[in-house]
This record gives C-alpha cells, sequence and structure tokens, in this order.
C-alpha cells in the first residue's frame, strides 16, 4: 500500500499533466501536423539525423556505444504508429544504413561486412522487425478499439434519438445513415410494408407491394425513382421479405447466369430465370436447405445503383410478422463482413422497435384526440375532482354550467360538492335528482351520478394512512360497507356527472298533453263520424279543413285533405255548386267561404252539389262562424294571418236534403195537377154566374130578388179570385218546373202603367192613385202580359195593405245612367215588420201585421213578382217602415232583352 501510494500519485501527476490544458492543445496541434502531407518524411529525415548525431554526441562524451541501433527503435515505433508502416520500413533501413556506416569500425567509410557487423546488423534487423510487429498489433488494437467505440456512439445516438425522435421517416433515415457509415455501404435504404393502425400488414409479403421509407447514398433522381415504384420480395430480397431471414453476399454479379453460348444452356439458364425457381431457391435458403451461391437474380429494378456486395436484414414485428428490410449496398464486392451482418440485424431490430413506438405513439395520440373530443362533445356535464375535491377537468357543457352557476354557492354545492365527497367516500351516487334555478331564471333539473375513481394499492400491505382515518370517523355504515369490500383500492378523485333532464322533463308533458289532446280528437272523430250528416271545420279565409267526419266525403264525392283550402279541392277534383234555379254559384257565394270570410253565420241556404261524375246532390247549408279564442287557438298560434290575428274559424254542416226536394217536387206537381184541374169547373161556375147577372139585366126570364142578385154577383167575385190563386199557383208550378215562357216585344211602359191604374182606381174609392211617368212613353222589350201582371200585384198589394184608404203614387220614369226603367209603386199603408223584410220574396211568406190587421192573401204574388222581373233582366226591392207605408221598385232593362 505505502509502496503504490507514491506510484498512484506520479500516474495521477503524469495524467493530470498529461490531461492538462496546455498539453491537449500541444497534442491536438500535433495530431493535426500529423495528418499534414509529409510529415511523416519529415520526422523520418529529422528524427533519423538527430539519433544518428545523439548517438556520436554519447559516443564522444562516454565512450563507443556497444548497441547504437538501439536508439533509432522509438522513431521507428513512432512512424509505425502514428504514420504507416512504409515510413517505418524506410527507417529501419536508414537505421541499419546509418549503424553501418557510422558505428561499425571503421566508422564512416563503406566497407565490406564481415561476419560479426553481419550479425550485428541482422539482429538489430530483426529486433526492428519485432518491434515493428508489436506496434502493428497495438495499431490493430487501437483501430479495433476506435471501430467499437464508433459503433457504441452510433448505437448510443441510435438508442437516444429512438427515445427522443417521434418522426418515424426522420428516425429511419438516422438508422440507416448510421447503418452505412459503420459497415462502409455505398447506400443503405429502408422498404416497408403498409400496415394499418393496429399494425397489421395491409399487403402480403409477396408481389412487391413494399414501400421506399429511407435511402442515403443514391443521388436524388434515383431517390426519386424509388419513391415512384413498389419493391419487394424478388431476387436477393426474397429472403429478407418473405422468410425474414438476413442476406449477405460478397458479390451478387456472381448470381446473375453468364451468357451461355448453345441453345440449350440458354434455355436452360432462362428457366432457372424463372419466377417461381427463384423463390423456391429463397425459400430453400432461408430454410438452410441452399446455399447463398444457390440464390438467383438480384431483383434490383432498372436504375438502380450498381450492387456487388449485399447486405439486408429484415425489420420483423413483435409476431415475427416481416415488417420491412434495411438493405446495403456496395459497388464492390466482398464489403461487408459477419460482424456488418450482427450489427445490421441488430439496427433492423432497434427500427422495428422504433416503428413499433412511433405506431403506438401516433395511435395512442389518435385515441387521446378521439377520447378528448368525445369528452367534450358529450352532452353531459362531466368533473374530474382530486382526493380534495379540487377539480381537474371538466367538459364544456361541465365548464358552462359551473360558470353559470359562479354566485350560486348553494347550487354549485347540490351539484358537484355532495356528490363528489360522497364518491370520495367511496360510495357510487346513482341519478340523484338535483333543481337548480339558473342564472336566466329558468329552472333546470339534473340528475346526478357520482362514482370514485380508483387508483390500485399495494396488494395486501397495511391500509393506507387516508382510509384508516376515513374509517375511524366514518359514521354511516353504507361507507363502512363500501370501504370493506374493495381493501385494496382507495379513491384518489371522482367523477360527477350531470345529466339535464329538463328538456326530456317538458318533452314528456308535450307528448302526455299531445297524447290526450289525440285521444280528445279521435274520440270527437268517432262521434263526428256517426252523424249522417256532414260536419267539418274550416279555418282561415282560404277555407282550410281542420276536422271532417265520413259524410263530407259523402257529401262532395272525393276526399277532403287536412289542410286543403277549399277552392283548391273543388278545383282539383273538379266539383262544382249551384244555386237552386240551377245557376252556378260564385265562390265568395259559398256558405263557406261567406262563414270564414265576413264571419257571418249562413242558415239554410240551399246550394246544389255537382260531382265530378255529374251526379247532383241538393244540401241545406248551416255554415256558423266560431270564435278563434274560445276553440283554444291562441294569437300566438302558428297559422294566424299577417297582422297576428287569430284566423277565423267556421263549422259547416251539409244536409242533404235530395228527400225534401223530392217531396217539393210532388207537391207542386200536384199543386199544378189540382189547379189545372180546378180551372174548368171555375171557367163553368163564373160563366154561369155572368149568365145570370147579364140575362137577369137584360129582363130575361124572372126577375131576382136583391139578396138573390148579391148572391149571384158574391159567387162571380169569389170565382174570380180563385181563379186568380188558380193562375198564380199555376204559375208557381211552371217557375219550379222552367216551364214559364216569356212573350217578348216592345212594349210601351208609361202606356201600359196608365192602362193597369186606370183599371185599379174604379176598384177603389178609398184611395186616390196617382200616376206620374215620365218621359210619357218609354219602351221596353218585354213581355207586356207578365209585367201587368207584376204592376197589378203591387198595385193590388198597396190597396190591400193601406185599409185605411189614402194615397198611391205610382211613378215610372228612365234612368239613363243605368239605362233602365224605373218603375215605383208607394203606399201609406202597414208596412213590413224589419224582421220579415228579407224574407218577404219567399214563396208563402207573409208578414205578421198582414194577418194582425185580418188581410187575407197567399204569399205568392211577390215571389212571383221577383222571379217575372229577374227573367226579364231587371231587379225588385223596396223599403218599408212598418206603420208607415211601403215603396216597391222595378227596374227594367232599356236595351234589347236577349
Ligand atoms: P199576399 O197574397 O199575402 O199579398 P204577396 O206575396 O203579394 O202575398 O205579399 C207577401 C206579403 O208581403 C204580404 O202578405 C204582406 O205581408 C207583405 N206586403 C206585400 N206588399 C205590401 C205592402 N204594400 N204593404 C205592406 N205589406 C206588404
Amino acid at each position: 500500500m505505502a509502496a503504490s501510494t507514491p506510484m498512484k500519485k506520479a500516474a495521477e501527476q503524469i495524467s493530470g499533466a498529461w490531461n492538462s490544458p496546455r498539453i491537449a492543445e500541444l497534442r491536438t496541434v500535433v495530431t493535426k501536423w500529423r495528418k499534414l502531407p509529409y510529415s511523416g518524411a519529415i520526422i523520418l529525415v529529422i528524427g533519423t539525423v538527430v539519433a544518428t548525431l545523439f548517438i556520436i554526441a554519447l559516443g564522444r562524451a562516454v565512450g563507443p556505444f556497444p548497441n547504437p541501433g538501439l536508439v533509432y527503435l522509438p522513431l521507428v515505433a513512432l512512424l509505425a504508429y502514428h504514420w504507416n508502416w512504409r515510413y517505418a520500413v524506410i527507417a529501419t533501413m536508414l537505421q541499419l544504413f546509418c549503424v553501418y556506416y557510422f558505428f561499425i569500425s571503421p566508422p564512416n567509410t563503406l566497407k565490406p561486412l564481415t561476419p560479426q557487423s553481419t550479425a550485428q546488423l541482422v539482429t538489430l534487423a530483426a529486433v526492428t522487425g519485432f518491434v515493428l510487429a508489436i506496434v502493428q498489433l497495438a495499431r490493430f488494437r487501437r483501430t479495433m478499439a476506435e471501430h467499437a467505440a464508433e459503433r457504441l456512439t452510433a448505437l448510443n445516438r441510435i438508442g437516444t434519438a429512438l427515445v427522443s425522435e417521434l418522426d418515424e421517416t426522420r428516425l429511419l433515415h438516422l438508422i440507416a445513415e448510421t447503418a452505412r457509415d459503420l459497415t462502409g455501404a455505398g447506400f443503405a435504404a429502408f422498404t416497408l410494408r403498409p400496415i394499418n393502425e393496429l399494425g397489421q400488414p395491409l399487403v402480403p409479403s409477396e408481389g412487391s407491394l413494399f414501400y421506399l421509407a429511407a435511402v442515403v447514398g443514391v443521388t436524388k433522381e434515383q431517390e426519386a425513382l424509388f419513391q415512384r415504384m413498389p419493391l419487394g420480395g424478388e431476387g436477393l430480397l426474397a429472403p429478407i421479405f418473405r422468410h425474414g431471414v438476413p442476406v449477405r453476399i460478397a458479390d451478387a454479379l456472381a448470381f446473375v447466369p453468364r451468357p451461355e453460348h448453345t441453345q440449350a444452356a440458354r434455355l436452360r439458364a432462362m428457366s432457372i430465370e424463372t419466377r417461381d425457381s427463384a423463390r423456391q431457391a429463397a425459400f430453400d435458403y432461408a430454410h438452410g436447405l441452399l446455399a447463398k451461391e444457390g440464390l438467383r437474380s438480384l431483383g434490383v429494378p432498372r436504375g438502380h445503383p450498381v450492387v456487388r456486395s449485399f447486405l439486408g436484414a429484415p425489420l420483423l414485428d413483435r409476431n415475427g410478422n416481416v415488417r420491412g428490410g434495411l438493405l446495403l449496398g456496395h459497388s464492390e464486392p466482398g464489403r461487408f463482413t459477419h460482424d456488418d451482418e450482427i450489427l445490421l440485424v441488430g439496427l433492423a431490430a432497434e427500427a422495428a422497435v422504433a416503428l413499433e413506438n412511433a405506431r403506438l405513439y401516433s395511435s395512442a395520440q389518435a385515441q387521446a384526440q378521439e377520447l378528448d373530443a368525445i369528452f367534450e362533445s358529450i352532452a353531459d356535464g362531466i368533473t374530474l375532482v382530486d382526493d380534495e375535491g379540487r377539480i381537474l377537468r371538466e367538459n364544456r357543457t361541465a365548464h358552462r354550467l359551473l360558470k353559470a352557476l359562479e354566485n350560486d354557492a348553494e347550487s354549485t354545492e347540490e351539484l358537484l360538492r355532495t356528490a363528489a365527497s360522497h364518491a370520495l367516500n367511496g360510495e357510487v351516487e346513482q341519478s340523484m335528482p338535483v333543481t337548480v334555478v339558473d342564472a336566466a331564471k329558468e329552472t333546470r333539473e339534473y340528475l346526478v351520478s357520482a362514482s370514485p375513481l380508483r387508483q390500485p394499492t399495494a396488494g395486501s400491505g397495511p391500509l393506507p394512512l387516508k382510509e384508516q382515518e376515513v374509517h375511524g370517523t366514518s359514521g354511516s355504515s353504507k361507507q363502512r360497507v363500501s370501504l370493506t369490500s374493495s381493501p385494496q383500492e382507495i379513491p384518489s378523485g371522482a367523477v360527477v356527472v350531470w345529466h339535464d333532464v329538463t328538456e326530456a322533463h317538458r318533452l314528456l308533458q308535450e307528448q302526455q298533453a299531445h297524447a290526450e289532446t289525440e285521444a280528445r280528437r279521435a274520440m270527437l272523430q268517432t262521434i263526428i263520424d256517426e252523424l249522417p250528416s256532414s260536419v267539418y271545420l274550416v279555418r282561415g279565409r282560404d277555407a282550410r279543413l281542420v276536422l271532417a267526419n265520413r259524410a263530407t266525403t259523402e257529401v262532395w264525392g272525393a276526399s277532403w285533405a287536412y289542410g286543403q283550402p277549399m277552392s283548391e279541392f273543388l278545383a282539383t277534383n273538379g266539383i262544382r255548386v249551384f244555386q237552386v234555379d240551377g245557376r252556378p254559384l260564385a265562390a265568395a257565394e259559398f256558405a263557406t267561404r261567406r262563414a270564414v270570410q265576413t264571419g257571418e253565420s249562413v242558415r239554410h241556404h240551399q246550394e246544389i252539389i255537382v260531382h265530378r261524375d255529374g251526379t247532383t246532390l241538393p244540401v241545406l247549408v248551416n255554415a256558423v262562424a266560431l270564435d278563434p279564442l274560445v276553440l283554444g287557438w291562441s294569437s300566438q298560434d302558428e297559422a294566424n294571418d299577417n297582422q297576428g290575428q287569430p284566423e277565423p274559424v267556421a263549422i259547416v254542416v251539409h244536409q242533404d236534403v235530395t228527400a225534401l226536394k223530392e217531396a217539393e217536387r210532388l207537391k207542386d206537381e200536384f199543386i199544378g195537377i189540382a189547379a189545372h184541374e180546378l180551372r174548368s169547373p171555375l171557367a163553368v161556375v163564373r160563366g154561369f154566374a155572368q149568365m145570370l147577372i147579364m140575362q137577369t139585366k137584360r129582363g130575361k126570364g124572372p126577375e131576382l130578388a136583391d139578396w138573390q142578385m148579391e148572391a149571384i154577383q158574391d159567387i162571380d167575385q169569389a170565382t174570380n179570385r180563385l181563379v186568380e190563386l188558380t193562375e198564380d199557383l199555376l204559375d208557381v208550378t211552371r217557375l219550379q218546373a222552367g216551364r214559364l215562357e216569356l212573350h217578348i216585344e216592345p212594349t210601351d211602359l208609361g202606356a201600359l202603367v196608365q192602362r193597369t191604374v186606370a183599371r185599379f182606381r174604379v176598384t177603389t174609392e178609398q184611395h186616390r192613385i196617382s200616376v206620374n211617368a215620365t218621359p210619357e212613353h218609354i219602351v221596353i222589350m218585354a213581355d207586356p202580359r207578365r209585367i201587368e201582371q207584376v204592376l197589378s200585384n203591387l198595385m193590388n198589394n198597396a190597396i190591400k195593405y193601406s185599409p185605411d184608404g189614402g194615397n198611391i203614387d205610382v211613378s215610372v220614369r228612365e234612368d239613363q245612367t243605368d239605362k233602365a226603367a224605373l218603375l215605383s209603386v208607394r203606399d201609406n199603408g202597414i208596412g213590413i215588420p224589419v224582421q220579415q223584410q228579407n224574407r218577404i220574396f219567399s214563396r208563402f211568406m207573409r208578414a205578421d201585421n198582414a194577418h194582425a190587421h185580418n188581410i187575407g192573401g197567399t204569399g205568392l204574388g211577390l215571389y212571383l213578382c221577383r222571379e217575372l222581373v229577374e227573367r226579364h233582366g231587371g231587379r225588385i226591392w223596396f223599403e218599408s217602415a212598418e206603420g208607415q207605408g211601403s215603396t216597391f221598385f222595378i227596374s227594367l232593362p232599356l236595351g234589347q232583352i236577349e
């Protein structure tokens, strides 16, 4: 120990000095200088001169040197170690010459060699040779060490890159570069097999379907060429790509079949060259059945750099599948050693790991991104809290909700803290309902669930302190149970989930309400479907159908779709509507349309519906306008009109009156027949009564007593009235049957009026009848008999309904603006009560006051008047006030009557 300490100290000092900055600097300079050309030659010359002078000087000072050649040995060793053996050999020659010339006596002359001097020189040469051999060995060792260090550094570099570099291409490039540098290859390339996200190969290993992932040592053009072409398992590459074994070839050109001269040999070569045999050779080689010399064809594409030395190793994944290949090539033969092969296999293994890592990393990243996106897009609010209840993570929904409740500690407590603390105590909270009023004062309902995040602890060891504490302080049996049930786990945090059920509740309520409405509607539909009459509900000014019963389809002869406007429905189904007299009814006059457009309730409106097939149906329509608000259709309803007013609604009932019409027709027919049959006996009675009066007046036969004469006159008057009545009845039936004919001719209305008035003047004394005709003659085209019938009716009524007498003014004049003749009859009689005015032109219609005054009548006169006037293309109307009198007007067109 004592001896070794000073040695150790000395060694330390030397090493310190050797590594001191100055020396290190000097060493760098020397190293640099050593690399200069001629530095070896200079050292050789100067060294030899210095050594020779040193030996001469030493000889002079100390005496002749026994073995002067040894002094040269360090120089030879130096040259052999730092430069090369050629310099050392020259130095040895020089050294032998110097020893012979200067130090073998006689010195400084050329002399013949004696056996003694020869022995001396040979010994020196042998020693120098030995030194040289040792130095060469040291040199070789140094090179080996340097090489090993270099490989280690390179592998280290790759190892570092493997953990730090995630870019697959850069990594493969680095590995290829390292492989090339360490093996001295001309080029290095990585070809890979396409794989899916799970690392499974997408293509078979056969058929050149690999692609180039990285390449070094080729030109840009070559690289571009390789990028375009698929690479893979043919030729020398087949054992690598197909069977996953490395291939090392000293001279690939040796495998290319030499051109043969004979035809048979050429054919043989071609057949050997066939793909199948090459594949078989690759298989046999991979399974050790064939020496590498048996491999056929290079399998390099056109444009590939020349390959003579070839080394390739497969990239194998975890399952032993070939993932790709790392390929090295050199244009000279015999460049790759067994060590290179081992190195390449190692590098390929590292590359496989790197690729797998890169794939796992990118798939993990993709998964993380996917999960992130899912987490963020979940509609429920999700929050992760740590064991202290601090929020670690929250998704967008949760963030929004917590932000909205920032100032509402109570709600936050209910939503988050309570559930989280339960979960941290090991309980699983399931769908706890919580109601929260948010900042917009809206009530929202949540189902809160929370579950603990478990962290596994070391197996059966003692329970962690935290859990023990919880055990100690917990008062809840539930907590205890849950903790003891899984003693290996403690909650390291909790997940709280808020499921917003506000909308779901609302939807449920709406669905229930809707179902109820539907049920009520179905019931209503069932009820109205059973009604014999057509009943439907329309809405809006265009009368869109809302509800209809079964009979509606029968009445219209087509099915009316809900929401379809009436006009569209009629048009598409070719349905037309007529008045009772057969004239077309304008759309605006339909009872249904009037109810929704004017809001009036139209009752007992007679219409005749004509279906597409021509069948007709007389109907009695009642269209009642309803209040939309009463129906519960509020003003916010989507179907309101432009002003936001609720749309009008009407319920319409159509009654089929075919049977009634038939009865009416039969009645009219009966009346017609009866009236017709009455005519002849009446004519006989009237004829005989008038004959009796006339003959008696002429004095023929016995004179009659006064009472007899009065009786006969009464019979005459009564038969006259009966004749008029039967005529009226016949006219009515003719009108109903459309058989009333007009005999139109130019008629002087003025003269007609004068004549008629004159006839009436003689029948009454109570009334003063005046006529005003301007101009005196107004000629119109009309049936004079019928116009006289109309005027007579009006005159008759004016007299009849003025029981107290009074003025009756008849006027006839020309109205140039309307191109019409205007006739009026005014009386001061009993007038017509307002409530009956609108129906006074109907058949058999009589006002109440007529009955009250006991004035007889049939109610047919005005009906006939209107029909006759309208058939002349004219118009009849009146003005009347009860107790004051009435004025009836007739307007007849001046022009030609068609
Ligand atoms: P009638 O045979 O009853 O007169 P009309 O058809 O001529 O039948 O008249 C119908 C009803 O009109 C009458 O019953 C009467 O109530 C009323 N009326 C017609 N003309 C007048 C009038 N000038 N003054 C008052 N009421 C009248």
